[in-house]
């Protein structure tokens, strides 16, 4: 997979991708990381990007020719066009699902605004995917970018080293947070592993990381679990929770340990 990057600031995307497991990606050639400085396009006399903005108001914009002969140049380069994703927080919220359509593709294009963004002409011309990575605005498109590239290139295969180690986890298919996981020492700071994960009883393990991811999505992402297929007896088991959590004082609501999001409502389960 070929990820191209336009931006102000190539240093701050390749730093931020050759390292670890992405870096060791990049090494084995599972994928390729392209950063192209929108400056060398500028061709006057100060190789100036930005400008005021009509109508008044703070800040500076992207002007539209060098970010278009950026991407043109990029794109003339590939086998077939490619899809251009635009770094902006008014675009689709990425999420798991957005990064799995993106792994489809064998190119991705990433477009990365800086100052008050990019002058709206040629973003309509050139931007096929809008995406924000959330509701809060940031200094420039580069992280973002960063977020993109990294949750898509773990979907390319050969990237993680088990590649069954994506399959349980939180924001996969199965609606469900991901149990807790514990590594040695069996004690730390006086806690233990739970019992069943020392048994050895596999059967025994799958059933208690199962209620485990049930009772974390619960908890903390409730807003999740009607995507989720669960059976009967499952369910059963949630109501029983919400029973208790209804009984049980608010100070003795149960957090296990994390911190509870104020935001999530447990009334639609
Ligand atoms: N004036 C723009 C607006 O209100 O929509 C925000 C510009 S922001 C200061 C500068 C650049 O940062 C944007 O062009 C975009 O590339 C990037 N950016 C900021 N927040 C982002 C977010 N939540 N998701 C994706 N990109 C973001």
């Amino acid at each position: 997979m070929r990820f191209h990057v336009l931006t102000l600031f190539p240093e701050m995307i390749l730093a931020g991708m050759n390292t670890s497991i992405i870096g060791r990606a990049i090494e084995k050639k599972l994928l390729d990381i392209e950063a192209v400085n929108i400056r060398d396009y500028a061709f006057n006399k100060h190789q100036k990007v930005d400008d005021y903005t009509y109508g008044g108001g703070a800040g500076m914009l992207m002007q539209a020719e060098p970010v278009y002969l950026c991407w043109e140049a990029v794109c003339s380069r590939l086998p077939k066009p490619a899809r251009t994703v635009y770094l902006t927080p008014q675009g689709r919220v990425f999420n798991q699902k957005l990064a799995r359509e993106l792994a489809e593709e064998e190119e991705l294009v990433f477009l990365c605004g800086h100052y008050e963004g990019i002058d709206e002409r040629v973003i309509e011309e050139i931007v096929t995917d809008p995406v924000s990575i959330g509701d809060y605005v940031l200094t420039g498109g580069e992280l973002p970018a960063m977020v993109v590239m990294d949750a898509v290139a773990r979907m390319v295969p050969g990237v993680l080293s088990n590649e069954a180690s994506s399959e349980s986890e939180t924001f996969s298919d199965s609606h469900l947070l991901e149990y807790p996981q514990y590594s040695r020492p069996e004690v730390w700071h006086g806690k233990r592993v739970p019992e069943v994960l020392l048994s050895g009883h596999h059967q025994k393990v799958d059933a208690w990381r199962r209620e485990q991811q049930i009772r974390r999505t619960f908890l903390y992402r409730p807003d999740l679990l009607h995507g989720a297929d669960l059976t009967n007896k499952e369910w059963q088991m949630v109501r029983e929770w919400k029973k208790e959590k209804r009984a049980a004082p608010e100070h003795e609501a149960e957090t296990d340990g994390l911190l509870r999001n104020e935001d999530i409502k447990h009334e639609d389960i």
